[in-house]
């Protein structure tokens, strides 16, 4: 840590600083991954949200069904889809919506890195609606391996679990005959990505390669590091392409066909036994997400230092896009929350959640320095970060500069 040596805004203008843009209708930087801004300097998912208004959503509702009518098993004996679910909003919202238009789906969760006591409650609440359940647990002393080497390699400590939530409902289809993964949200569609692939609304392999999370690392990288076998590595394995071709297997997003809306389904969810967290997550806007992992606060911490954003940005700009939320107000509960040191996540103390994965604080902080994107946060004369005495580091700009 360094004492607090500001250089002013125009030593930074001229040196190698760089002020962040920001969408001028919600808040997400131009420096997130597969965002675009149009000419007006608004993004794509802003844009992709007021595509919604065209959208005919009774048309959309005739369509599901249909699909669905096609999936379903006609004689009972088989499960009519797979749903992949953690037992967040977004899942409970999804059984109970196909568990409404008759479906028999097979739920499966792939276990999150270190499940919290409130995800553990949310995932026995899914399973108490009625429905057949499998929780796939993957090899623990692997996995903290794989969150050590993922989060120093990439930055990215919950590459595992963003693998095996595609992987693992893929494979069980395969490998049990169900031809239809019904998802939730295209998450390139709400957060912003590419036009081509935000109207896609089936999942493929190469969809999972491009926007699935893997940041350049890949599976077969891991052999040989840590003690990590092929054998280790089965679940993160997606099937290829002629087995999903032999069993048909094919994806929809359920975000395609109505409406998606976070706050909408915490709502929904709540009534039907999902229990929210009893305060503010840290580092968020909200009680009602990322409630499963106690690791997310670090993943969303690196996300900031990477992007100089983080999730209460996510959270206030979907709330500004759909105007529960003036900007100007989204920006300052932005800068209140947004980023901070992940010192605890729900309520568990980092030197905790790194003890899981055989790593100590000094390690920790050396890593996050190392993928602390420099020119998005305030350094002294000498080019080193600058922290204030809780960890916190000072943005450039948190908005547009004019
Ligand atoms: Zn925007």
């Amino acid at each position: 840590m360094t004492a607090l040596d500001t250089p002013a805004l125009g030593d930074l203008l001229r040196g190698n600083k760089r002020p962040i843009v920001y969408c001028r209708r919600c808040l997400i930087p131009e420096t997130k991954p597969d965002i675009f801004f149009d000419d007006n300097g608004v993004c794509s998912a802003c844009r992709n949200f007021e595509n919604r208004d065209d959208v005919d959503w009774d048309a959309r509702r005739v369509e599901l069904e249909e699909v669905l009518d096609r999936y379903r098993s006609s004689d009972g004996s088989s499960y009519d889809c797979i749903i992949g679910v953690s037992g967040g909003k977004d899942s409970t919202t999804q059984v109970i919506r196909m568990l409404e238009l008759g479906m028999n789906p097979l739920c499966v969760t792939a276990t999150t890195d270190e499940l919290s006591d409130i995800g553990r409650r949310n995932i026995e609440n899914l399973k108490s609606l009625g429905v057949d359940f499998i929780e796939y647990t993957t090899n623990q002393i692997v996995r903290r391996r794989v969150n050590k080497l993922a989060l120093c390699q990439v930055g990215d400590i919950s590459w595992p679990e963003h693998v095996t939530i595609f992987t693992l409902p893929v494979r069980l289809a395969v490998q049990m005959g169900i031809k239809l993964i019904v998802w939730g949200e295209n998450s390139q569609n709400e957060y912003g990505g590419p036009a081509a692939a935000a109207t896609d609304n089936t999942l493929t392999r190469r969809w999972l390669e491009e926007f699935g999370g893997l940041l350049g690392l890949r599976v077969s990288d891991l052999v040989g590091q840590a003690g990590i076998e092929p054998k280790h590595l089965v679940p993160y394995r997606y099937p290829s392409d002629e087995d999903l071709a032999r069993v048909g297997v094919t994806g929809i997003f359920l975000g395609y066909y109505m409406p998606w809306d976070g706050l909408q389904n915490a709502i929904f969810a709540q009534s039907y036994g999902f229990e929210t967290w009893h305060k503010t997550i840290e580092g968020s806007l909200c009680n009602y997400e990322n409630l499963d992992n106690h690791q997310s606060g670090i993943h969303d911490y690196f996300k900031y230092i990477k992007y100089g954003f983080g999730r209460a940005t996510d959270i206030a700009s979907m709330h500004v896009r759909r105007d529960r939320l003036r900007r100007s107000d989204a920006l300052d509960l932005v800068k209140i929350h947004d980023g901070k040191f992940p010192w605890t996540y729900l309520d568990k103390p980092v030197e905790e959640i790194l003890a899981n994965i055989d790593m100590t604080f000094d390690e920790f902080v050396a890593v996050c320095d190392r993928f602390t994107n420099k020119r998005l946060f305030v350094t002294d004369r000498h080019g080193e970060l600058v922290r204030d005495e809780r960890m916190e580091l000072t943005k450039i700009n948190h908005d547009n500069l004019s």
